[in-house]
C-alpha cells in the first residue's frame, strides 16, 4: 500500500545557496526545479537512487515553509511516502482516529496528489502521502 520512501523534504532559505551542498559535494543529480504556486515555495529535486530529496525554498512570508523556518530553522521539514490511490489510504488513515491535514489530496510538486497528516496525530513527523501520475499522460 504505501510502497517507499518517495521524498525527504528539506526547508532550505535558499536553494541557490544550498544545492551547491548536494550536487558538488555530494555528486547527486538535480532532477528539476519547479514552482508550487499552491504551497508558496520554489522546489528542487535531487535524487538519491530511487529516492529524492525535495529542498524547499519558501516564495512568500506567508508560505507555511516559511513559517517553520522562522520558527525552527532551516532543516527536514516531512517525509513523503509513496502510495496508489491516495484517496483510499486518506480513508483508511483517517478511520483509525489520524487527523489529516488534507482530507483531498492537493496537486504538489511533479503533478503529483499529496495530502499531510497531522504532526499531533504522527508523533510529530509530518509525513505526506504522495501518488505519481507521471507517465499517464492524461487527468
Ligand atoms: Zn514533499
Amino acid at each position: 500500500m504505501i510502497n517507499k520512501v518517495d521524498h525527504i523534504g528539506v526547508a532550505v532559505k535558499s536553494l541557490e545557496q544550498s544545492l551547491p551542498f548536494y550536487t558538488d559535494v555530494l555528486q547527486l543529480e538535480l532532477a528539476g526545479v519547479e514552482n508550487v504556486e499552491s504551497q508558496k515555495v520554489r522546489v528542487a529535486f535531487i535524487k538519491v537512487g530511487e529516492t529524492k530529496i525535495e529542498l524547499l525554498e519558501p516564495t512568500d512570508q506567508e508560505s507555511p515553509v516559511a513559517k517553520f523556518i522562522e520558527k525552527r530553522g532551516e532543516g527536514i521539514h516531512h517525509v513523503a511516502l509513496g502510495v496508489e490511490s491516495i484517496e483510499d489510504r486518506i480513508k483508511e488513515i483517517s478511520e483509525k482516529g489520524i487527523f489529516m491535514i488534507h482530507d483531498t489530496p492537493k496537486t504538489g510538486a511533479g503533478n503529483a496528489l499529496v495530502a499531510f497528516m497531522h504532526p499531533k496525530s504522527t508523533g510529530s513527523v509530518l509525513f505526506e502521502l504522495c501518488e505519481k501520475k507521471e507517465g499517464e499522460g492524461h487527468e
